[in-house]
């Protein structure tokens, strides 16, 4: 089966290597977690279809980098406008492939597919500086050199969103990519690289080996030929691809797990926190930036605790394209028992669940029930990450105390605040190790903005000139006032 047709988009099975659609002997069978259903089975890759996607995009890098960034800037634009135009076919594809809200999809994440291209094109063109200074008379110039072929490994949890956050700066950059999705989630990878054909990118700049991380993705870290290696995932396979890109000393950035606090002080408007609190429920739990451990103020924690449940006795579990669903599955059998395993585990050592807990046996399926635990302290469902809808809440009596509690996992990647005095969230802000914080909010982002995690949480920061500082390769031109013939 070259072609299938999901949710009416017509998706190839096939990897796209230089251009041509290339078949491999082997697939791997994709299936939908909003219904079970079979999708397709699709081309499964390994090292020779990573080696022939390498050598494309080697081949077409020099071309590509010579067009520079304006050159390179109209035909990305013309790939943003093109995801524009797709914007229902591309949501529709990707709701059924991952279990995504589709009115999520369709009003906030394939929009940003768009902007995480049409920006970094922008971008590159009229933003990307940083500051010039002189050194006794001489002038230090900072440029931005394309550096060669990324290897992008990504998620399944926002698929196309992620693989274009990356996608968008490397092109833009002049680098030239070889993508590889995750093997839950192969489909709007595919439909994609139609886009990249319609829109004239020349073939080869950008290529897409599907398959498993072991196969696809363990030969494209550890190939020689990589100049860059961008990947969103987990701990352990950072370590894996660390481990093999230090062969080829290839330069990282990992934007990797969390475990992520929700502050709410004796100051806060508790009505707020609890529906920031309850947005963190939002894809099912599936996201890295998830706030899944809840600590309140003792004085304030019975209040808070009323004004969670009756927000989240509200949330609508359900089918993912109904436009009144809230929450829909889990992305898989296999995430859905791992989800199991660490409630049934807390369930087993005695700590309280408030809220959930259990499947959803009505709805049947992937669906797992929003879950509230209130754990002792040290635990595994507080301490690991598990990347779905259970969320765990604390109390602490003192500021010390709640930095003490919130800066103490191995991950740092975002934080939320809810106070109301600004003096009283300033001192708290200063003190917490994450990549983003926010105050009084949550998920607001910003592609100018640096984004990534401290501790096990990454490496490196991409968004605005962190893109570009890690895409391409900075160079420093340092021009003597002297020896000029004029
Ligand atoms: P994962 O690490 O299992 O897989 C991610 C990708 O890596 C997939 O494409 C997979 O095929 C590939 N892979 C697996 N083994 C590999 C290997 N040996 N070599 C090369 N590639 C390999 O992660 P996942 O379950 O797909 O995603 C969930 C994780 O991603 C969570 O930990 C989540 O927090 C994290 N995440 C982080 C961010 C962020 O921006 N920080 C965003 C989204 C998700």
């Amino acid at each position: 089966m070259t072609f299938i047709e999901v949710a009416g988009a017509k998706v190839d099975t096939r990897h796209y290597i230089g251009g041509q659609r290339v078949a491999s002997a082997e697939t791997f069978t994709n299936t939908s977690p909003v219904d079970g259903s079979f999708l397709g089975e699709i081309a499964r890759g390994g090292q020779t279809e990573v080696d022939l996607a390498v050598a494309a995009a080697n081949r077409a890098f020099k071309g590509w980098a010579a067009l520079g960034p304006v050159g390179r800037g109209e035909l990305l634009m013309k790939l943003a406008d093109l995801v524009e135009a797709n914007i229902e076919t591309l949501a529709q594809l990707e709701t059924m492939d991952n279990g995504s809200l589709l009115r999520s999809h369709r009003r906030g994440v394939m929009p940003r597919v768009a902007m995480n291209i049409g920006f970094f094109a922008d971008w590159a063109i009229n933003h990307l500086a940083h500051e010039k200074f002189e050194t006794r008379g001489h002038t230090n110039n900072i440029s931005w050199d394309p550096s060669g072929v990324c290897a992008l490994i990504t998620p399944w949890n926002a698929p196309l969103m992620l693989a274009t956050w990356k996608i968008g700066p490397a092109l833009a950059a002049g680098d030239t990519v070889v993508l590889k999705p995750a093997e839950w989630t192969p489909l709007s990878a595919s439909f994609f690289a139609d886009l990249t054909k319609q829109a004239g990118i020349p073939d080869g700049v950008f290529n897409v080996v599907q398959g498993y991380g072991r196969e696809a993705g363990a030969a494209l870290v550890a190939h020689s030929d990589i100049a860059r290696i961008s990947f969103t995932g987990s701990v352990p396979t950072a370590k894996v691809i660390a481990k093999a890109a230090a062969d080829n000393l290839t330069p990282l950035s990992f934007e990797l797990g969390g475990k992520s606090p929700l502050l709410v002080f004796e100051d806060a408007d508790l009505d707020l926190a609890a529906e920031l609190a309850v947005e963190q429920y939002d894809n099912a739990g599936q996201v890295c930036l998830s706030g899944t451990r809840i600590l309140v103020h003792e004085s304030v924690a019975s209040s808070f605790a009323e004004k969670f449940r009756e927000r989240a006795s509200k949330i609508k579990q359900g089918d993912p394209r109904d436009e009144a669903t809230d929450i829909g599955p889990q992305i898989h059998q296999v995430h859905f028992d791992r989800i199991k395993g660490f409630v049934d585990r807390a369930k087993a050592e005695g700590q309280t669940i408030v809220m959930g807990g259990e499947p959803n046996e009505e709805l049947g399926g992937l669906f797992f029930r929003p879950t509230l635990i209130q754990p002792s302290a040290g635990s595994e469902i507080v301490t690991q990450e598990v990347f779905g809808p259970v969320l765990c809440m604390q109390t602490f009596s003192s500021d010390e105390q709640a930095l003490e509690m919130a800066n103490g996992t191995e991950f740092g990647l975002a934080a939320v605040v809810v106070s109301g005095i600004r003096e009283h969230a300033d001192k708290i802000t200063k003190e917490l190790v994450a990549g983003t914080i926010w105050v009084n909010c949550f998920f607001v982002r910003d592609l100018r903005a640096p984004f990534g995690g401290s501790r096990k949480s990454g490496i490196g920061r991409e968004g605005g000139n962190w893109s570009f500082d890690f895409y391409a390769d900075v160079k420093n031109t340092v021009v003597s006032p002297n020896g000029w013939k004029e």
